[in-house]
């Protein structure tokens, strides 16, 4: 199974993409996790935090090289769930053509749809653990304990990009950027639409029904 997930920001991808690697055992590549990772005492890292707090993305070839790695190594055999990439038409394009020259194909694209004044609220408020990457949200989902993580009982922290300034440059660039991509998967017939409104569990039986038809 070979799944991408679309959506703004604050859709609830990476949630989402947790419960699928769960639910199908396959890996969550995401391109903000392994951005996030870079060594922030290197050139690159100190270029890469710069632009991410600025809300841009980073340039094409970077991700491009990092996801085109990555489907190959061998747990990626069975199949993969793509968390934040594509990211524009031109990443889309590359991904397509790496993904015929190891004659394999997307089985379905899920856009989780969400309005902008929705992002806003979800994002100023949530929080993520720095061990596992479960997620919280202050009023949605609430830890058991303020700043403790519900698993593993490791601190909550709040992704530096999650402030207002930001998300509002964010959303710009996903209009611009990334909602183009509906369109494009759209074409290929396999963008499947979810609203990404109510319970997260809701959103993910709602997910599956729509992969399983
Ligand atoms: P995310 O964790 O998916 O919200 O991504 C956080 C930030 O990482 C984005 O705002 C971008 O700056 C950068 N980023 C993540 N994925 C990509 C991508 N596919 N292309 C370019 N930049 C990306």
């Amino acid at each position: 199974m070979r799944l991408i997930l679309l959506g703004p920001p604050g859709a609830g991808k990476g949630t989402q993409a947790k419960m699928l690697k769960e639910k199908f055992q396959i890996p969550q590549i995401s391109t903000g996790d392994i951005l996030r990772a870079v060594d922030e005492d290197t050139e690159l890292g100190v270029e890469v935090k710069k632009i991410m707090a600025a809300g841009q993305l980073v340039p094409d070839d970077m991700v491009v090289d990092a996801i085109k790695e990555r489907i190959r190594q061998a747990d990626c055999a069975t199949g993969f769930i793509l968390d934040g990439f594509p990211r524009n038409i031109a990443q889309a394009e590359k991904l397509s053509e790496t993904l015929i020259d190891m004659s394999l194909a997307i089985d379905n694209v899920i856009d989780l749809e969400l309005d902008p004044e929705e992002v806003v609220e979800r994002l100023t408020g949530r929080s993520t653990c720095s061990n596992c990457g479960a997620m919280f949200h202050q009023v949605s989902r609430p830890p058991k304990v303020s700043g403790v993580c519900d698993g593993c009982e490791s601190k909550l922290a709040q992704r530096s990009d999650d402030n207002i300034e930001t998300i509002q440059k964010r959303l710009k660039v996903y209009e611009e950027s990334t909602a183009p991509l509906k369109e494009f998967y759209k074409k290929q017939g396999n963008l499947i639409t979810v609203e990404a409104k109510g319970s997260v569990e809701e959103i993910f039986s709602h997910v599956c029904k729509m992969i399983e038809r």
